[in-house]
């Protein structure tokens, strides 16, 4: 059959873990930890499996983690979210997404995307019939090209889909630059909607600072979260949307007609970790801190040129100074079966005309697991 989603591939996600399988390869690709998240949040949703929280939920998500969901706004940025009308729950950070997407758009709407970008927004975004304005950021510190995000918009510009800490490249967009790109919503009219899903996965003093904290952006920013990070549950895929009450029903009605509820005794074990004390968000960070900077130094060691990543799960890694032959999806297969350490690369983050000398590794894995990727690359390269 033949429809809009003939021109979609798989993700390189997937591909990219398979092949990790198939050669036994360590897998420094796919984000997602190594280990388990909190034991007792998991204790709590198995607790609400046999307490019978296990019909369907309210539509918008179950009040305890709706108020838990405004209590974190509050708590971290300051931002008042009213708990009835202002917060979504859905099933992980990817539906929020489309959901956010759907509520918003009308065919031939125009969407600002900055690339490196995740790859569920452009099929998503186009699916929607709205049409894309891509803006690169510029490596290595992927700076924001400021003249070329103002020509990005225009009068038909709905929203620009903003992801901070961002996917692949770890930057986390600076008080300055959000200025900037608050600026030109307002000039343009248009909304923002902001992955956050990394918002808790910062490092070194960086600040993750929401765009919808920034004067009048509250009313225009949709704000999304996700449990799969916040508590290293990246399989329960339990997301949040929080924003204004008139673009939030609009949320809603998109969120009934993707998967209506999301599991209530997963939402349950969410409300309970969101009411964790600062240490646990702290100690979070500090942890893959710590695993970020391993890498960073072994990468750099084997002569690797790696990217300053202030926040998330991942480093970039310029791999022309190994005098590798070939470019970087060929660099990430040769790697995988023959070094044995998967990675990912970092065009499959760019609709086209990528650079193609960047491959992203994650680091959210245990200290050993991470050593023993590094002398399996080193005995490679
Ligand atoms: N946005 C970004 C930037 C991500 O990296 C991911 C997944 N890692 C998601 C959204 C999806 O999150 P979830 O697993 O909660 O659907
Ligand atoms: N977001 C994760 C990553 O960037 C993967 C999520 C997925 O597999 N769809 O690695």
């Amino acid at each position: 059959a033949n429809s809009l989603l003939s021109a979609t591939g798989t993700t390189i996600f997937t591909v990219m873990s398979a092949l990790a399988v198939q050669h036994g390869a360590i897998n420094l690709g796919q984000g997602f930890p190594d280990s388990e998240g909190p034991a007792d949040i998991v204790r709590a949703a198995a607790d609400a499996l046999l307490d019978g929280r296990n019909q369907y939920p309210p539509l918008t998500g179950l009040s305890e983690l709706r108020d838990a969901v405004s209590a974190a706004n509050r708590r971290f940025y300051g931002l008042e979210i009213d708990p009835a009308s202002g917060v979504v729950v859905t099933s992980g950070a990817t539906e929020a997404i489309t959901a956010s997407l759907m509520a918003l758009l009308n065919p031939g709407d125009e969407v600002v995307l900055i690339e490196p970008l995740y790859d569920t927004y452009l099929p998503v975004v186009k699916l929607l019939g709205a049409v894309p304005k891509l803006v690169r950021l510029q490596p290595p510190f992927w700076e924001l090209p400021r003249a070329e995000l103002a020509a990005s918009f225009g009068p038909n510009t709905k929203l620009l889909l903003l992801n901070s800490p961002m996917n692949p490249t770890g930057k986390v967009f600076t008080q300055e630059e959000l200025a900037f790109i608050a600026d030109l919503l307002r000039q343009h009219d248009a909304y923002a909607v902001c992955d956050e899903v990394y918002e808790h996965l910062v490092f070194s003093g960086a600040r993750h600072v929401p765009l919808a904290t920034l004067p009048g952006m509250d009313e225009r920013s949709l704000r999304i979260g996700s449990a799969g990070k916040t508590f290293s549950l990246t399989g329960w895929k339990v997301g949040y949307v929080s924003g204004p009450a008139v673009l939030m029903g609009l949320v809603a009605k998109a969120h009934q007609n993707l998967t209506f509820t999301t599991p209530p005794n997963l939402q349950r074990a969410v409300a309970f970790g969101l009411a964790k004390p600062d240490s646990y968000f702290a100690a979070l960070a500090s942890g893959l801190q710590s695993q970020r900077d391993l890498l960073d130094a072994g990468l750099r060691r084997l002569g690797f040129s790696t990217l300053p990543a202030a926040g998330s799960y991942f480093i970039t890694a310029d791999f022309s100074p190994l005098g590798f032959e070939g470019d970087d999806v060929a660099f990430c297969r040769a790697v995988t079966e023959q070094a044995g350490v998967a990675a990912i690369p970092v065009s499959a983050f760019y609709a086209n005309e990528a650079p193609r000398h960047y491959v992203r590794f994650a680091f959210c894995k245990q200290i050993p697991v991470l050593e023993e990727a590094l002398r399996r690359l080193e005995r490679w390269t």
